[in-house]
């Protein structure tokens, strides 16, 4: 039994990986020879993207059938327009980025990115057409350049080298003993959360998608890297359909609309300063979160002192 389950847990892991990592996921598949839950429709067309508009119509989800994860969400994302979800952990922010991507089919409601249902378009086009900022990014083995070019194989050595100043992470890769050519990656140099990311930024950057999905890290950083972190992003989502999974108060402020999810459905919605008013469960929340950056200072104050 140990036997089995080593591998099918080592299955598990890579699947795991694949999923949040929404890296070559066909590729993948066909490597491990898996069966993809998820299949196109017979004659299922490429999404054809105009403006880029993205909705949830009454959706319902849940990975079990005995737990509702999303409980009827509906809200729309105007082309080009930037929409922050927050919430408490586990009420179901990460599940609305993996059902945009069909990695899962949901039980209720719909769906629609112009006006086509995502269970209707290839996977392909569909997974084309989104930008994809994760929280902790996977990198492959090989070198920093390799890694952004995965955002667009075809990019030329300057379009790497603009992403990456775009992205802020151009400085640091020069500074490095082997610049773009630099090992990275588990055998090679390990980045930090905040590198990772921009590395990530730097591949959306050269794939240049209509619709971006962002999921910001929520462990601290300091505020400088926050700043260039929130640059970047503000840089690659300017013009763009953005659905972000917030953190920061910096984010959350600029969005059009912030989407309050406690379990598994809207319990606010709108804009910070309309939400702020109301004080409810957003203003709680940064109400909360304000005095842990606050004891935080004076913690950080007293040490220097000491
Ligand atoms: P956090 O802020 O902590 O990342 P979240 O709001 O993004 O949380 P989700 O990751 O969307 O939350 O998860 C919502 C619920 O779905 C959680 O209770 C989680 O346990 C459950 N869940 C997530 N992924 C799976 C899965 N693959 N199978 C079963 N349940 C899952």
């Amino acid at each position: 039994l140990i036997q089995l389950s080593v591998p099918l847990n080592f299955i598990g892991f890579i699947y795991r990986e694949i999923r949040q990592g929404l890296t070559d996921i066909e590729q993948m598949f066909d490597l491990l020879d898996v069966p993809q839950e998820i299949v196109d429709k017979p004659g299922a067309k490429p999404l054809v993207v105009g403006s880029g508009k993205v909705e949830f119509c009454d959706v319902q989800f849940s990975y079990d059938p005995n737990r509702k994860i999303l409980k009827g969400i509906s809200f729309e994302v105007p082309a080009g327009k930037t929409v922050a979800i927050v919430g408490p952990s586990g009420a179901g922010k990460s599940t609305v980025s993996r059902l945009l991507f069909r990695f899962y089919d949901i039980q209720g409601g719909k769906i629609l990115i112009d006006g086509q249902d995502i269970r209707d378009v290839t996977q392909e086009s569909l997974r084309a057409a989104i930008g994809m900022v994760p929280q902790d990014t996977v990198l492959f083995n090989d070198t920093i350049a390799y890694n952004i070019r995965y955002g667009r194989v075809d990019a030329g050595e300057e379009d790497v080298r603009k992403a990456a100043e775009l992205a802020q992470i151009g400085p640091f890769i020069e500074r490095l003993p082997d610049g773009y050519r630099s090992m990275v990656g588990e055998r090679g140099l390990k980045l930090s959360g905040g590198e990772k990311q921009r590395v990530a930024i730097a591949r959306t950057i050269l794939k240049a998608p209509p619709i971006l999905m962002l999921d910001e890290a929520t462990s601290a950083l300091d505020s400088h890297t926050e700043q260039e972190i929130q640059a970047a992003l503000d840089l690659v989502s300017k013009g763009r359909t953005t659905i972000v999974i917030a953190h920061r108060l910096s984010t959350v402020i600029a969005a059009d609309e912030i989407i309050v999810l406690q379990d598994g459905q809207i319990a606010e919605r709108g804009t910070h300063a309309a939400l702020m008013r109301k004080a409810g469960l957003y203003a709680s929340m940064w109400d909360r979160q304000r005095e842990a950056t606050e004891a935080e200072e004076r913690l950080r104050i007293a040490r220097e002192r000491d």
